[in-house]
C-alpha cells in the first residue's frame, strides 16, 4: 500500500486489533492512522499531513508509543504549521 502521509509504498503491519492501519515507511517511520485520520489524509494537502504526523509523534515521544495519527485538522495559519 502507500504512504497516507507521503505516497510512498510502505510495509502494512499486521494489527488486527487496531482500528485504522499500521505502517512502516522509510520516509515517514512507523506510525499508525485511525480509519477516520485515514479518510482526512487522503483529502489533506502533504504540508497538512505532514503536519498531523509530526504532532502524532510529538505526542508518541512524551508517552514512549508508536505514533498515531488520531485526527487530521486543518492548522489555523502558517505560523503554526512553522512551529510544530
Ligand atoms: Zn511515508
Amino acid at each position: 500500500m502507500q504512504c497516507p502521509v507521503c505516497n510512498r509504498m510502505v510495509e502494512e503491519i499486521y494489527a488486527p486489533t487496531f482500528a485504522g492501519r499500521v505502517v512502516r515507511c522509510n520516509h515517514c517511520r512507523e506510525f499508525a492512522a485511525s480509519r477516520e485520520a485515514l479518510r482526512s489524509l487522503a483529502k489533506a494537502s502533504p504540508v497538512v499531513r505532514e503536519h498531523a504526523l509530526k504532532q502524532a509523534r510529538m505526542l508518541a515521544a512524551r508517552c514512549r508509543t508508536r505514533p498515531v495519527i488520531e485526527a487530521v485538522f486543518e492548522p489555523a495559519n502558517e505560523r503554526e504549521l512553522a512551529e510544530a
